[in-house]
């Protein structure tokens, strides 16, 4: 038996602590959700809407514990963990508009009968979560997966096992007795793996490019599995004009080193004009940074950020700007460790690469790397030169900037005068090239958790013969 724990990375205090699912363990969930698929599919969507609506209930009674849940295992400020705990309550609201909206059916009157749309579910879910959001990210596949009528194994992120407990909890109670339609097994990597490599009909995936491809690969020879991927990105924030330097600023900081810069959407690459309002940006930017709180989850006064995940992280994306600065990256503001706390907590760091070759990677930690161009050509080719296209910003008043910034920069998140991690839940939210497989979630979750079935029908076979009459020999 492997145990499985989960610490508080502000402290080291353990927080959760229980087995990880075996193989054998892994199939038996796959089976009994199997067991349960054609069942729950078959109720009317009414049905299936009662549960969620139960499960939101559930989630409401539970909205402060699940956000003190989540700020320990994360170490994310309590403000910001209410705020995630809100977005998945406001996910059911979404969740069954989007299925009405996109995945309902349709009628259409033809000649000799009726054109109909349909969708069907898929079957046996597998759902993979990350540890930033560790509620609100899985909860965004999981509650359309369900909606639709396929049966979920969740596994959550090692590193927040407590949070997928606790979101089990409120299935369960929103379920009442329905085995196997939501299942939450608990592991690291080779549970991820069993589960996989287990009989499933998707995996929806919300985590890393580097495990997005390796699924990509293991999954080329199963075309019957549907893979949606929501990956990482290394997300430009072009700043190239603005009438307040420090509200620039504001946005910049804001993009690039909330949650620890422990977004998926968090602004990686900073591209200013080389110019004096470029240079006077950087320096309010770094200013701003220092500026910023840095405390545990249940601190007074509230801090604006936490800890990195752990100090294994803080290590590596120490290690990462280590890296740059030997290839010559000038260090505007350091990436520090923070006196007298662990070592997971890290201070926002801002390097000048300008004219540097860097690696297209995504340091998952608040590292913002800053080139100055010569202009809006070069601002959108460094935009643009990224394996990557989750999200991307456009600071400017100018609107053929941002018309131009609109047509030509590729990625799926472009925002304008706002953060790069703003995003609406009434809209889709993936990205381009590694960030993703085409398959946004968000609203569009509904697309891929059902496919779509084409009918042509009528109640009986009359007029069939009718248009053959006349083309027939005697
Ligand atoms: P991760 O890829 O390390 O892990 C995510 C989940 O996948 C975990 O449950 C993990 O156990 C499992 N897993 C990882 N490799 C696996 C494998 N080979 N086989 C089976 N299971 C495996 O990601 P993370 O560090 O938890 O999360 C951070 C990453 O997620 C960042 O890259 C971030 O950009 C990305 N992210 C993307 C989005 C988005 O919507 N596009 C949102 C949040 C986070």
């Amino acid at each position: 038996m492997s145990v499985l724990r989960s610490f508080d990375p502000a402290t080291g205090d353990l927080v959760w602590e229980g087995e990880a699912a075996g193989a054998d363990a892994v199939s038996a969930a796959l089976l009994r959700a199997r067991r349960a698929f054609p069942g729950w599919a078959a109720l009317p969507l009414e049905a299936r809407v009662a549960v969620v609506e139960r499960y939101r209930a559930a989630l409401e009674t539970r909205k402060e514990p699940m956000a003190q849940m989540i700020a320990r295992e994360t170490g994310k400020p309590l403000w910001e963990a209410r705020g995630e705990v809100a977005s998945m309550i406001g996910k059911v609201g979404l969740s069954i508009a989007a299925q009405a909206e996109r995945a309902g059916e349709k009628r259409s009157d033809m000649p000799f009968g009726q054109a109909v749309l349909r969708h069907r579910p898929h079957g046996v879910m597998a759902v993979l979560g990350p540890f930033n959001f560790p509620g609100h990210l899985p909860n965004g596949h999981i509650v359309p997966a369900l909606l639709a009528g396929n049966t979920v194994v969740f596994k959550p992120s090692e590193m927040t096992p407590a949070t997928g407990a606790a979101m089990a909890e409120c299935w369960e109670e929103a379920l009442g007795d329905r085995p196997g339609v939501f299942q939450c097994i608990q592991g690291a990597r080779a549970t991820g793996e069993a589960l996989v490599a287990g009989a499933i009909d998707g995996l929806l995936f919300t985590g890393s490019a580097g495990a997005g491809t390796h699924f990509r690969r293991i999954f080329a020879d199963r075309p019957d599995v549907i893979l949606a991927l929501e990956l990482g990105g290394n997300n430009p924030l072009v700043a190239w004009d603005a009438a307040e330097v420090e509200e620039a600023a504001a946005v910049v900081v804001q993009s690039a080193f909330i949650t620890t810069g422990q977004r998926c959407s968090c602004a990686r690459r900073l591209i200013v004009p080389d110019s004096a309002f470029g240079t006077a940006l950087v320096e309010a930017v770094a200013a701003l940074a220092g500026r910023v709180t840095i405390g545990a989850w249940d601190e007074t006064p509230e801090p604006w950020i936490g800890p990195l995940i752990s100090e294994a992280a803080a290590d590596g994306a120490r290690a990462r700007v280590d890296a740059l600065v030997a290839r010559g990256a000038r260090t505007i503001k350091p990436f520090s460790a923070v006196e007298g706390r662990s070592a997971a907590f890290v201070t926002p760091a801002v390097l000048d690469v300008t004219g540097l070759f860097v690696p297209d990677e995504e340091i998952f930690a608040p590292v913002l790397q800053v080139s100055r161009v010569p202009d809006f050509d070069a601002a959108l080719d460094a935009a643009n030169n990224t394996r990557f296209g989750l999200s991307a910003g456009l600071l400017s008043a100018d609107d053929a900037l941002w018309d131009r910034f609109l047509r030509e920069c590729r990625a799926g998140v472009v925002n304008r005068n706002r953060p790069t991690t703003g995003a609406a839940g009434s809209m889709p939210f993936g990205g381009l090239g590694e960030s993703g497989n085409h398959r946004p979630s968000a609203y569009y979750a509904a697309d891929y958790c059902a496919y779509p079935v084409a009918s042509f029908e009528a109640p009986d076979a009359a007029g069939n013969g009718a248009a053959l009459a006349g083309k027939l020999r005697p």
